[in-house]
């Protein structure tokens, strides 16, 4: 194939086993000829125990400590890695970010990749080794070490294939591919054999977890092929692709879920133009991001606000807006931590009406009430009670046949002529 990335999750090194079998994977990618660059995240489990420690010696850890702390967990693996393939007979040489030179800005827990220095990773190619780079890791201009946010390693690996201009960056991971919905939620779900960045994109952005949201920008930024692949199993996996290919889309390509949102109401303001900055430009000047918003229309001359942030972020905005709405003369504030938001992806639903129409229908046939909507070109999103989630995920993918495997029209027409 020429150049290729290959990232391994964490339960893909998650043992010493694990360990061996991807040192055997990537043996056998560099007898058949390829320069293999390998990523690897933490051994499973390692990122979370890690934050424990830090939380129980400190209510809120310092993020430059923290990034220290959480790069170990990457850095175990490189080594581990790199033995198990040189215990094979097969070149390799491991490198932590800031050996690499993956060099980012400095924010904490989620740094953003601004440069990296490819040159002495393509010279140890050139002299027949596997390069095994610590995925999730950093360093700023300073010399500190950064992270790059839950899931990161997807993104080093992107990143690494942009900078080596790599033929395909591939992504092994505990599930075979993309599927229609988290298959450990939806046993029916289906692999999908392709899926357009933008589909991705969105699926990343609204909670599946399968790809790091950064990984998809960047892949789409740089034009990078990227696949996502079992770690246990070969097959093909799901390619991410950037055109269309003027095929018939489905409607709907897949279904995303978050449960880590809350939501906070702002009831009776006073409806006067600038109502909405005061209140929400209080939240984000506090560094709090705000996802979904809805404003109802006045009666009487007074409004309603509700909208959405991260959980981790919920008593601090309630805090901040009781404080705001008494000066604003609200008549209420309350909040609900215990709500979920589903959402349906498919560039098919730009040209189709009656998307949200069978959404709606079908959550409501199975008892669901809807506490929020919003759409954009590409998906819709509602949001419910979290108890109801998984039903509602289930009833969703039955109502728009997401377990049943399109027939692929377009290319028996192309195979006829
Ligand atoms: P890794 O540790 O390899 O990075 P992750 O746990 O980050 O793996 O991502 C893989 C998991 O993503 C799967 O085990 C699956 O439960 C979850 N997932 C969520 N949505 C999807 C989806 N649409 N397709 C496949 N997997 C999904
Ligand atoms: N180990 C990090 C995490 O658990 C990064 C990764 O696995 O991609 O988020
Ligand atoms: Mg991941």
């Amino acid at each position: 194939m020429g150049l290729v990335v290959k990232k391994f999750g964490g339960t893909s090194v998650g043992t010493s086993e694990r360990i061996q079998e991807v040192a055997q994977t990537v043996k056998a990618s560099r007898e058949a000829g390829d320069d293999v660059v390998v990523v690897v995240s933490a051994m499973s489990g390692e990122t979370n125990r890690l934050l424990e420690l830090a939380e129980a010696l400190h209510p809120n850890p310092p993020g430059r400590e923290v990034d220290v702390l959480l790069s170990t967990g990457e850095q175990v693996t490189i080594a581990l890695l790199t033995m198990a393939l040189q215990q094979i007979d097969c070149p390799a040489c491991c490198y932590t970010g800031a050996q690499v030179r993956i060099l980012t800005d400095s924010a904490f827990s989620r740094a953003r990749i601004l440069d990296i220095d490819a040159e002495p990773l393509r010279e140890d190619l050139h002299q027949g080794r596997v390069v095994v780079v610590a995925g999730f890791q950093g360093v700023d201009e300073d010399g500190a070490i950064t992270t790059l946010g839950r899931g990161g390693s997807d993104t080093t690996a992107v990143a690494l294939a942009a900078a080596l201009e790599a033929d395909e960056c591939q992504i092994y991971t505990d599930v075979d591919g993309v599927y229609t919905t988290d298959p450990r939620v939806v046993p029916e779900a289906r692999r999908l054999d392709r899926i357009t960045a933008d589909e991705m994109l969105e699926l990343s952005s609204l909670g599946s977890k399968v790809l790091q949201i950064r990984a998809v920008e960047f892949a789409g930024k740089y034009g990078v092929p990227l696949r996502v692949l079992s770690s246990f199993e070969a097959g093909p996996g799901t390619l991410i692709t950037y055109e269309e290919e003027g095929m018939e889309k489905p409607l709907i390509s897949g279904i995303a879920f978050n449960r880590d949102e809350a939501k906070v109401s702002i009831i009776g303001v006073p409806d006067t133009p600038g109502i909405a900055a005061k209140i929400l430009g209080a939240v984000s000047e506090a560094n709090i991001e705000v996802d979904m918003i809805i404003q109802n229309i006045s009666q009487q001359g007074l409004t309603d606000f509700t909208f959405t942030v991260h959980k981790r972020d919920y008593q601090a905005t309630l805090d901040l807006v009781r404080e705001n709405a008494e000066k604003l003369g609200a008549r209420q504030v309350f909040g609900d931590d215990k709500i979920a938001k589903v959402s349906l992806v498919g560039v098919g639903m730009r040209s189709h009406a009656g998307v949200a129409n069978t959404m709606f229908r079908s959550l409501s046939d199975e008892g669901i009430n809807i506490q929020m909507i919003s759409t954009s070109e590409i998906k819709i999103s509602v949001v419910l009670e979290e108890k109801y989630l998984e039903l509602g995920v289930r009833a969703l993918h039955k109502a728009f046949e997401l377990d049943v495997q399109p027939v692929p029209e377009l290319e028996e027409e192309a195979s006829e002529s």
